[in-house]
């Protein structure tokens, strides 16, 4: 550790704070407290543990800030992959293909039943957005360009961009960044906890699906070409779907000819403890984003993988040299992406890491629902796998949700205990209420304990 070598110690990072203090914008960040505060850097991470300047230890409960580092920190021998891969080739773009390429898109495809086409890209954005003109273009192939409304939910988030953002259910999020791309529709959500309508279970489900149907005839089937959701939504809530939820907008689908996209940017490469999120529910997606636990983090990569039937729309009219999928990602030719890639799923076979994740989120959820017994502020829990979410409330009738302030003091007192937890993204518009969790999968009994004991002094320190 650079800590224990002293390495970093005194001057040298001072001068560190000082150089990131003048001159890194920090994501999710107003930076005026900044001025008198000091920024958090993380100097180094081994398994589920990271290290800041002060030498602090944390245990990381979220995998790195946003649900990543699905495999741990230190994983050496994806770094040395990575590293063998890049003296050899770093990158090559264009039409050509590589050797990792090649060889991960054999290796994710032989986890995804019913798919096999891999595009690479470097973020979740891109990805979904290279989704997005896929359904575009198929809507000026096939329909004369009619057929290209994509519709997402209320509380999913798809990315960044500008178009992504016009895909986006949290406004909060949006806000001030009109205007918007045309063309996509927002449908209702589907949090049992908070339902639009007097009903439960799998009544529930089939209600919120057939919400999805009726924005499909208010806009015309014959002009919606997509429908882009989230298996579980992350950021917008930790929202499981209810029972009858994903057979019902299957079938929807199905019966107004909409291509499904499923957003696994979170979800996706073991998390919820299968493969990928849908893998839960026997849906049979036409489109699949991934990013984040692709390669846990140690290069950037990103992938739309689609089904065949897709990939063949793109063949027809061959003669016409406009006629292919006509997009390009710069650095979708970095070979370190599928190199990581590679191990970081040979990682999660070879330590059956998806049993674990099983074996331990079915623990972290039990103890959750004790935490939820001893705190009346937690209204709610929620998840699947290693991917938990207990939403705050000031009443459990009213379910009013707590200040957004005593949700951060929440995460605060976690922080100061050592263990770094996340609050999502504003579970209802004007509140941050639901604290999150998503460990890396290698989790053990002993870190969750960990963890749950400083979320509940956390609890009682801040709502008593
Ligand atoms: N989709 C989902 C579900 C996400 O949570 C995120 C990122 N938080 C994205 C897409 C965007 O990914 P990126 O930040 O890599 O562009």
């Amino acid at each position: 550790s650079f800590m224990m070598d002293g390495k970093f110690l005194d001057n040298d990072i001072e001068k560190i704070v000082d150089a990131d203090r003048a001159h890194v914008w920090h994501h999710l960040t107003q930076h005026k407290p900044f001025e008198t505060g000091e920024p958090r850097i993380i100097l180094e991470g081994k398994d589920m543990r990271v290290w800041d300047q002060k030498g602090k230890e944390y245990v990381d409960a979220v995998s790195g800030g946003v649900w990543t580092v699905n495999v741990g920190y230190g994983r050496e021998r994806i770094a040395n992959a990575v590293r063998d891969q890049l003296v050899k080739l770093p990158y090559f773009a264009g039409s050509a293909g590589s050797i990792p390429g090649a060889l991960f898109s054999e290796k994710l495809i032989s986890k995804m039943p019913g798919l096999t086409r891999v595009y690479y890209t470097n973020s979740g954005s891109e990805a979904n957005e290279k989704a997005f003109k896929m359904v575009r273009q198929i809507a000026h192939k096939r329909y004369g360009g009619k057929k290209h409304k994509i519709l997402y939910r209320d509380r999913d988030y798809h990315g960044t961009t500008i178009a992504t953002l016009s895909a986006g259910g949290q406004d909060e999020r949006s806000a001030q960044y009109g205007p918007y791309v045309p063309g996509f529709v927002r449908v209702p959500h589907c949090l049992e906890y908070r339902a639009q309508w007097d009903l439960s279970g799998e009544e529930y489900g089939i209600a919120a699906a057939n919400a999805i149907e009726e924005v499909i005839l208010a806009e015309g089937p014959d002009t919606v070409g997509a429908l882009c959701l989230e298996p579980i939504t992350a950021g917008g809530g930790v929202i499981v779907p209810p029972e009858g939820y994903w057979p019902r907008v299957q079938e929807i689908c199905e019966k107004y000819d909409i291509l499904l996209h499923i957003d696994e940017v979170v979800c996706g490469v073991g998390r919820t403890g299968t493969w990928f999120g849908y893998q839960h529910y026997g849906v049979k997606p036409d489109f699949v984003t991934m990013a984040k636990g692709v390669a846990s983090g140690y290069a950037a990569i990103a992938c739309c993988v689609t089904s065949e039937r897709v990939f063949e729309l793109f063949k027809d009219d061959a003669s016409d040299p406009l006629n292919y999928f006509r997009d390009i990602s710069t650095f979708g030719g970095c070979t370190a992406g599928p190199a990581a890639a590679l191990e970081n799923m040979a990682i999660i076979e070879e330590e059956n890491l998806l049993d674990n994740c099983n074996a331990m989120g079915a623990y972290m959820l039990d103890q959750l629902h004790a935490l939820k017994d001893k705190h009346a502020v937690i209204g709610d829990v929620r998840g699947k796998g290693l991917f938990l979410g207990a939403e705050l409330v000031a009443d459990r009738s009213s379910k009013e949700p707590v200040d957004e302030k005593q949700a951060q003091a929440v995460v605060g007192d976690c922080g100061a205990q050592g263990v770094i937890i996340g609050v999502t993204n504003r579970s209802i518009p004007g509140f941050n209420n639901t604290l999150c969790y998503s460990p890396a999968l290698i989790a053990t009994k002993d870190d969750i304990d960990q963890i749950i004991e400083a979320t509940d002094k956390a609890l009682t320190k801040v709502f008593g």
